[in-house]
C-alpha cells in the first residue's frame, strides 16, 4: 500500500479540501444547523475505522473483528446516555433524517398517520414534506405556528390532532426560535393514543448542556443529529424507552441501513466525551446569550424577527415589514459576497416561493466555537443589517467584508 498523502494521490481534490478549510477559517458560519468540530473529532472521523464491517451491535456482530468496533460503539452509547439521560440509544444512524425514518419503521406502517409542524412553519423535510419519503409513504398532516406570535399553536395542534387521530406526533424544529412545550405536545398525543417524537437535531447540545429542556423522559422517541449545535461530526442518534430497544435496533439494522459507519460513530464517542465536560455548558450557555444579543441588535435596527426574539441558538428574520422589496435569496447572496455564511428561509405566512423566501435564518454555534461573545455578535448584527438595507451596493459590500476579515483572523477555527 501507498502511503501517499491526498495531495500527492490527488492533487485536484487536495486543492478542494484546503480550499474548504480557508472558506470556514475566513467566513463567519451562521448557518444555523453548522458547527466545527473539535481536530479530535475530525481525527477520530478520518480513522482506520472507515475499514470495517461491523453490522449489528456490540457483542452481537455479524462479522469476525469488531473487538475495538465494539469498544468504540459501546463509549458512544455510554456517553450519550449519560448526556441525555436516556434508557437506550441507538447511536447508528448515518443522519438525523435517518434517524426519523427509524423510528418511523420501528412503529409506523405505511399509511400511517403523522403530525407534523408545516414545512414553511419551520419544519423539517423528513417530518412528512411530499418531496421525502415520509411524504410519499405515510398521511401527513400540519399544524402550524401562530401568525400573530410566531410561537407553535398549541391549541390548533390538539384541535387537529383529535380531528386526524394521528399515530404518531412530531414535535422539534429546524427553524423554531423558542422553547418547545414538550409537556404540553405529550399532553396532546395522549389524549389522541399517539406516539411523540421530539426531534431535537438542532438543539441537542442546547438539551444535553441543559439551556433548553428536554423532552428525554417525556417523549416516546428523541431524535437528534451529532453535527450542531452537540459538535459530535456528522451523524444522527435514536434515543427510547427500553421497552423500544428492540424495535429501534432492527429498524436502524437491518431495517434500512447496512453496516454502520464506525469511524463517524467514533466520531460521535469523541465529540460526547468532549460535551460532558463543564466547559460545554458554559458554550451552550455563550451561544444562547450570543443569539440572543445578535437578535436584540437586529431589532434595534428596526428589522423584524419571528417571534420577537429567540430563547435558543437562532434567529428568524422576516424582511416583509422593513424590506418588503428584498428577497431572502438577494441578501443570501450578497452576505455570502461579504463573508457572512446563512440562508434564505421561509417565514410562517411565507408570501414568496420557498426558492426565494422571505426570511434570513442565522444560528451562532460556529460563531461560539470560534470564540465570539456578546460584543462580537452585536458587531455581526450590525453588519448583517448594513447588507440587508443595501445588497447592491458593492462599497457597502466591500467595507463589511474587510470588517468580516478583522473578525475571522481575530478568532481561527483551527490554528
Ligand atoms: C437538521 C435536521 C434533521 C437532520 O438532518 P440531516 O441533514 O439528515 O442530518 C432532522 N430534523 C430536523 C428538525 C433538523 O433540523
Amino acid at each position: 500500500m501507498t502511503h501517499e498523502t491526498v495531495r500527492e494521490v490527488d492533487p485536484e481534490l487536495a486543492a478542494a479540501l484546503g480550499g474548504e478549510r480557508d472558506r470556514q477559517e475566513d467566513t463567519l458560519a451562521m448557518i444555523a444547523s453548522e458547527n466545527h468540530v473539535s481536530e479530535a473529532v475530525l481525527e477520530a472521523q478520518g480513522s482506520a475505522l472507515t475499514n470495517i464491517y461491523a453490522e449489528g451491535y456490540p457483542g452481537k456482530r455479524y462479522y469476525a473483528g469488531c473487538e475495538y468496533a465494539d469498544e468504540v460503539e459501546q463509549l458512544a452509547i455510554d456517553r450519550a446516555k449519560e448526556l441525555w439521560g436516556a434508557d437506550h440509544v441507538n447511536v447508528q444512524p448515518h443522519s438525523g433524517s435517518q434517524a426519523n425514518m427509524g423510528v418511523y419503521l420501528a412503529v409506523l406502517d405505511p399509511g400511517d398517520k403523522i403530525l407534523s409542524l408545516d414545512l414553511t412553519h419551520g419544519g423539517h423535510l423528513s417530518h412528512g414534506h411530499p418531496a421525502n419519503f415520509a411524504g410519499q409513504v405515510y398521511n401527513v398532516e400540519q399544524y402550524e405556528v401562530d401568525a400573530e406570535t410566531g410561537y407553535i399553536d398549541y391549541e390548533g395542534l390538539a384541535e387537529t390532532a383529535a380531528e386526524f387521530d394521528p399515530d404518531i406526533i412530531v414535535s422539534g424544529y429546524s427553524a423554531y426560535p423558542r422553547e418547545v412545550e414538550w409537556e404540553t405536545i405529550q399532553d396532546v398525543a395522549d389524549d389522541v393514543d399517539a406516539y411523540h417524537l421530539a426531534d431535537i437535531a438542532h438543539i441537542t447540545g442546547l438539551v444535553a448542556a441543559g439551556v433548553h429542556s428536554s423532552p428525554v423522559g417525556i417523549a416516546d422517541f428523541v431524535t437528534g443529529s451529532t453535527h450542531k449545535t452537540i459538535r459530535a461530526g456528522r451523524g444522527g442518534i435514536i434515543m427510547s424507552d427500553e421497552a423500544f430497544a428492540d424495535d429501534i435496533d432492527s429498524a436502524v439494522f437491518p431495517g434500512m441501513q447496512g453496516g454502520p459507519l464506525m469511524h463517524n460513530i467514533a466520531g460521535k464517542a469523541v465529540g460526547f466525551k468532549e460535551a460532558l465536560d463543564p466547559d460545554f455548558e458554559t458554550y451552550a450557555e455563550q451561544t444562547v446569550a450570543n443569539a440572543d444579543a445578535l437578535a436584540e441588535r437586529l431589532q434595534e435596527h428596526g428589522l423584524e424577527l419571528v417571534s420577537g426574539g429567540t430563547d435558543n441558538h437562532l434567529v428568524l428574520i422576516d424582511l416583509r415589514p422593513s424590506h418588503p422589496d428584498t428577497p431572502g435569496k438577494d441578501v443570501e447572496e450578497a452576505l455570502e459576497d461579504a463573508g457572512i455564511v446563512l440562508n434564505a428561509n421561509t417565514v410562517p405566512g411565507e408570501t414568496r416561493s420557498a426558492f426565494n423566501p422571505s426570511g434570513i435564518r442565522a444560528g451562532t454555534p460556529g460563531l461560539t466555537t470560534r470564540g465570539f461573545d456578546e460584543d462580537d455578535c452585536r458587531d455581526v448584527a450590525d453588519l448583517i443589517y448594513e447588507v440587508v438595507d443595501a445588497p447592491d451596493d458593492e462599497d457597502v459590500i466591500d467595507e463589511v467584508a474587510a470588517r468580516v476579515a478583522e473578525l475571522t483572523d481575530a478568532y481561527p477555527v483551527y490554528e
